[in-house]
């Protein structure tokens, strides 16, 4: 732990790790920070912290952070450090260039959700109004594109539906698909601490996580189910909760669409949806899903609280639909206490939905072809804009292959390490003429790219980002970009180079222009943000103040939506070659693929990626703790050591993602959601074998 001397000036931030967004006193001394304190008056964090936010800002200082723009002819080449105006030049000549020769569409960019709103509303602006299409995507492609769709189709709107505040309300917490004491770990400490007041739990998850296993609390069940087969399990608790008369009719009755109830309570009373039916697939006792179904229902309030386990399947978006169904079947929605709140997994992947970073959709989730969205912007921008919804960063990769997109420009990702099917983008970057990245470090992608643009650190610059509880927060700047552009100033250079013009003297102006754009920010500016502390959208007229639990007296869609949720099994299938399942997930000390996390001094310790197997599965392969192990599956392998528990039941095998030496991802599958193409991270076929090491 670094903490240089005696403070003397602070200013408030925002965390730039996960979605819990905790607040922040940046103690200063100079230019140099001396530490960073966990504010007292943080609306989500009420002065908690975890280690991460506490300690792991010490990568704004690492010796590997790239500070000067570079650029080289071909990928083999090479990198040129050169001025910042060379850099923006040559990549406007580039994408000039190949639209001349490939047409509007060839190029496209990627937002960051590590990046303030106003930064990834740029880069979609950038896009649309510089670019002339609306081949725009960003990394919740890759995590809760799902919870978009299904939320959005169920209840109008893709975003949690509770404050966190709401937890000390609640009776019962159905957890599924998250694992909140490594990911989220503040709001995982007040689910505890309401847990240990007397509230119940119900644990959906293929491994016995932290909330499974912690002595200090009890959870009333653990559903362990077989990966890939969450669907089955949601549609079996409904089929308890309709076929036992557990539905709350007065509530459904009021606010949802009476006639796609009744569709959907017919289709789950079906024997085949029954607990015993489904007990084969899921792997989970009968009676263990009734009881569960039964606390659900009855137990008061009841809040799910979901992360990537359920938005990373096949099905993923089925998933988030038959939770919205769940909790609009037992009136769990609208109050304190309840809801449906998926746990969003970076700082800023709120924010950059909410931004318009879908290639369908402008910021507040309008689609791009209603006419009356795109002339506001149109006007607003001075510029006529695409109807026809963009590419997807999968189908920009598959396009490149076809060799008719050819220029991209990442906005802080990594994609190498961070999507699936790491050989598809390896290919895809490969084939296009013009990659940009722009970040803070050399990255994996970075190995595609021909244009380095250095990005800056959450210290250096002024913005907002927004929360899993959708609460706007500012994020203020303590010291000078070190590598002399922020990263909003970037975007904006480069768009003014291609010929769009774009100026702002302060991220504040490009709030008010989002602001002036999409009604759910109606009224939120950095002056009002400063008077309030944080306002949580939908914020207009009426709610001035922001919302902090949402569809109180109607859905955002009108009624609630009730949709049929049949279980399909995913194609990814176990046989004798590949016979157990891999699932994957993240550790407190890392953050995803650890480009700053593994580069900071105040990380107080260094977890390698390792890989979980039961005992049973061990011993058949002549696996010991600590052996290295090859994981191979029909996408690729990867060598690691492996931790033998009966964390994981057997069949299940589980590791983490966040060393570019391990590349978990390089097994992982192509399958993806069907509806948002959100991969299939959860569940892939795999062998694991004795090995000498890497
Ligand atoms: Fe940062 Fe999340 Fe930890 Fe809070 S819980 S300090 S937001 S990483």
């Amino acid at each position: 732990v670094i903490e240089k001397g005696k403070p003397e000036w602070s200013k408030i931030t925002t965390c730039a790790y996960c979605g819990v967004g905790c607040a922040f006193k940046v103690e200063m001394k100079g230019d140099e920070v001396v530490r960073m304190v966990p504010y007292k008056d943080g609306k989500s964090n009420h002065g908690h912290s975890c280690v991460k936010g506490r300690f792991a800002w010490g990568y704004t200082n690492h010796k590997e952070r790239i500070l000067k723009p570079m650029i080289r002819e071909k990928i083999t080449d090479p990198w040129r450090e050169v001025s910042w105006e060379e850099a923006i030049a040559h990549t406007a000549s580039e994408f000039k260039r190949i639209q001349a020769k490939y047409g509007p569409r060839s190029v496209g960019g990627l937002t960051s959700s590590r990046c303030t709103d106003e930064e990834t509303f740029l880069v979609q602006k950038l896009v649309r109004a510089g670019f002339g299409n609306n081949n725009v995507d960003t990394c919740a492609r890759v995590c809760h594109s799902p919870t978009g769709y299904g939320l959005g189709t169920t209840f109008g709107t893709s975003a949690g539906t509770q404050d966190f505040d709401s937890v000390e309300q609640t009776d019962v917490m159905l957890v599924i698909g998250a694992n909140p004491s490594d990911a989220h770990p503040v709001f995982a400490s007040r689910m505890k601490q309401r847990l240990r007041e007397g509230a119940r739990l119900i644990v959906i998850d293929p491994r016995r996580t932290h909330l499974v296993q912690s002595p200090h609390i009890k959870a009333d069940y653990h559903l362990p189910t077989l990966p890939g087969t969450n669907v089955a399990i949601l549609t079996a608790l409904a089929h308890v909760i309709v076929t036992e008369g557990l539905v709350n009719e007065e509530f459904v009755r009021e606010r949802c669409d009476w006639e796609t109830f009744q569709d959907w309570a017919a289709f789950v009373a079906e024997e085949r949806n029954s607990p015993e039916a489904m007990a084969v697939a899921t792997g989970v006792p009968a009676q263990s899903i009734r009881g569960a179904a039964r606390l659900y229902a009855t137990g008061g309030n009841a809040a799910i609280y979901y992360g990537l386990g359920v938005t990373e399947h096949s099905q993923g978006s089925t998933s988030v639909m038959a939770i919205a169904n769940l909790a609009m079947a037992t009136g769990n929605i609208g109050r304190p206490g309840v809801g449906v709140n998926p746990l969003r997994g970076q700082n800023n992947v709120q924010g950059s939905c909410d931004m318009g970073s879908f290639p369908h959709e402008f910021s507040g989730y309008r689609h791009v072809s209603n006419d009356e969205v795109r002339r506001l912007f149109e006007i607003d921008w001075n510029t006529p804009l695409e109807k026809e919804p963009g590419l997807r960063i999968t189908n920009m990769l598959d396009a490149a292959l076809d060799g008719s997109f050819m220029g991209l420009y990442v906005q802080g990702e990594d994609i190498m390490q961070s999507d699936p099917d790491t050989k598809h983008v390896a290919a895809g970057l490969s084939a296009m003429e013009c990659v940009v990245m722009q970040d803070l470090f050399l990255n994996e992608t970075a190995n595609y790219a021909h244009v380095f643009l250095p990005g800056s650190t959450f210290l250096e610059k002024d913005g907002t980002f927004i929360n899993a509880e959708r609460r706007i927060q500012l994020v203020r700047k303590v010291m000078e970009p070190k590598n002399g552009m922020a990263d909003w100033e970037i975007t904006m250079a480069l768009s003014n180079a291609l010929g769009y013009p774009m100026h702002y003297d302060h991220p504040s102006e490009i709030m008010d222009e989002i602001a002036r754009l999409t009604p759910t920010f109606t009224g939120v500016s950095f002056a009002r943000l400063e008077e309030l502390g944080s306002i949580q959208w939908p914020c207009n007229e009426k709610t001035p103040t922001g919302t902090p639990v949402m569809h109180v007296d109607t859905f955002v869609r009108g009624k609630g939506n009730f949709v049929v949720t049949e279980y399909l099994a995913t194609d990814e299938r176990v046989g004798p070659r590949y016979p157990l399942l891999l699932t994957t997930g993240r550790i407190l000390s890392q953050y995803n693929v650890g480009a700053q996390t593994r580069r900071t001094d105040n990380v107080v310790w260094h977890a390698e990626d390792v890989l979980e197997i039961h005992p049973h599965d061990a011993e058949e392969r002549g696996i010991r703790d600590g052996m290295w192990v090859k994981l191979a599956s029909r996408s690729g392998e990867t060598t690691l050591r492996v931790l033998v528990t009966d964390n994981v039941a057997p069949g299940v095998v589980y590791t983490t993602f966040h060393h570019p030496d391990t590349q978990a991802n390089v097994v992982t599958t192509d399958y993806s959601d069907w509806a948002t193409n959100c991969p299939e991270y959860k569940c892939t076929a795999v062998q694991v074998t004795p090995s000498n090491g890497p």
